[in-house]
């Protein structure tokens, strides 16, 4: 098969862990038979530096004439004063906005080589974690009307608003509950019904949606209550469905209890098959340009893409077998390094995942 795929390396380590990503494509190319033909574009702080803008319009053209996506990382305090829409993470909005993406899917698995590096004890854990939070990506309080303004009292007001259409749920849902049919089987929807109109829109649509899904479990879980219970018994989730803001949130909470976010991959998708791949950490200013960083999180970002853009469902698991073997060898990057294991570099670590592919 043959397929055409954009490479935003990004800022910070992004070029540093994508290359590693691509090393280990590569190898998979080789071994299925696959032709992965990659197109650079800019994005974030280095589109800015070189065009002025973090999004210039040829990234967008390419991505969408490509099969797929591949993103490092974006930002940098080298363009932190910058205003807020001429900032490297507008290019991130504006590229889920213009690719339609509106679902994010994040993984959060415990890997059971770096159990010890998991902050909850060993009581809650034993029944395991591995849950996938599926955000509506597009909508909500991040891209709803904004307003900041100051009244004649010299009183300064700020607000946003949070806005969902039945449509924009129902898909979301949709997503959430074909995921589960493909894994355990049950689905938690996560809203503030109590207190939220859009909330309860959400709820009313997702029911509808459940109805249609007569083998997969389905509950409502407050957003309040689920930060809870994520640290109390994570292993009763298999699917959390939930809308933008409460998704940030919670993905990243789900993340931290799995241990490091070096690990972590996500995919942003749309109606069709053309998805945003991408680790979920940021572009780690500190560590770039070391050969320090952690590829994983981006090695696993390249399986979801395998998965679930191009539908090579063995090529994925060959990944995803290859850093479960690198870990269980004993190699580990600076983030996840304990005693007894080996310390290598992010090269070495490419390096070692593509010899297991
Ligand atoms: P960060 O994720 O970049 O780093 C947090 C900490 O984790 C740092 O100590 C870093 O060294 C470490 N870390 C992160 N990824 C690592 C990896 N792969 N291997 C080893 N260590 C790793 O978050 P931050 O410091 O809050 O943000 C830095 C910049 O990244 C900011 O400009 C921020 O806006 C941007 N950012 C971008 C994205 C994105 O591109 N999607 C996401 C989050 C943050």
């Amino acid at each position: 098969m043959e397929k055409k795929i954009a490479v935003i390396k990004g800022d910070g380590i992004g070029p540093e862990i994508v290359t590693e990503a691509l090393k280990v494509l590569d190898k998979v190319g080789e071994k299925y038979g696959h032709k992965f033909e990659y197109t650079d574009v800019l994005m974030g702080g280095c589109a800015i530096d070189v065009t002025g803008e973090p999004l210039p319009k040829e990234t967008v053209d390419v991505c969408l004439a490509s099969d797929s996506v591949l993103l490092g990382a974006v930002g940098g305090p080298k363009w932190d004063t910058l205003p807020g829409d001429k900032r490297p993470e507008a290019g991130l909005l504006g590229i889920r906005g213009a690719l339609k993406l509106f679902a994010n899917i994040r993984p959060a698995k415990l890997i059971p080589a770096l159990k010890g590096a998991c902050p909850l004890k060993e009581e809650i854990t034993e029944n395991g974690l591995d849950l996938v939070i599926v955000r509506e990506l597009i909508g909500g309080a991040y891209f709803g009307k904004r307003d900041t303004h100051v009244d004649e009292n010299g009183v300064k007001t700020a607000s946003d608003s949070m806005a969902y259409s039945d449509y924009e749920v129902e898909r979301i849902a949709r997503v959430a509950f074909d995921m589960a049919r493909k894994r355990r089987s049950k689905v938690h929807s996560v809203d503030k019904a109590n207190v939220l109109d859009s909330s309860r829109l959400w709820r009313e649509v997702t029911h509808k949606v459940a109805a249609e899904y007569p083998d997969v479990e389905f509950s409502d879980i407050l957003v309040d209550n689920t930060a809870m219970q994520l640290v109390h018994n994570p292993a009763q989730f298999d699917v959390i469905v939930t809308e933008n803001l409460f998704g940030d949130i919670l993905s990243d909470e789900a993340s931290m209890i799995t241990g490091s976010l070096g690990m972590i991959p996500s995919a942003s998708l749309g109606e069709g098959t053309l998805g945003l791949y991408e680790p979920i950490h940021g572009s780690a200013p500190d560590i770039a340009g070391q050969n320090k960083a952690n590829p994983i999180a981006t090695i696993l970002s390249v399986a979801m893409m395998l998965r679930y853009s191009f539908d090579m469902a063995a090529e994925a698991d060959a990944i995803e077998a290859a850093v479960d073997k690198v870990l269980n060898n004993g190699y580990r990057t600076g983030d996840i390094m304990s005693e007894g294991n080996k310390l290598v570099s992010c090269s070495e670590m490419g390096d070692l995942v593509a010899a297991e592919i």
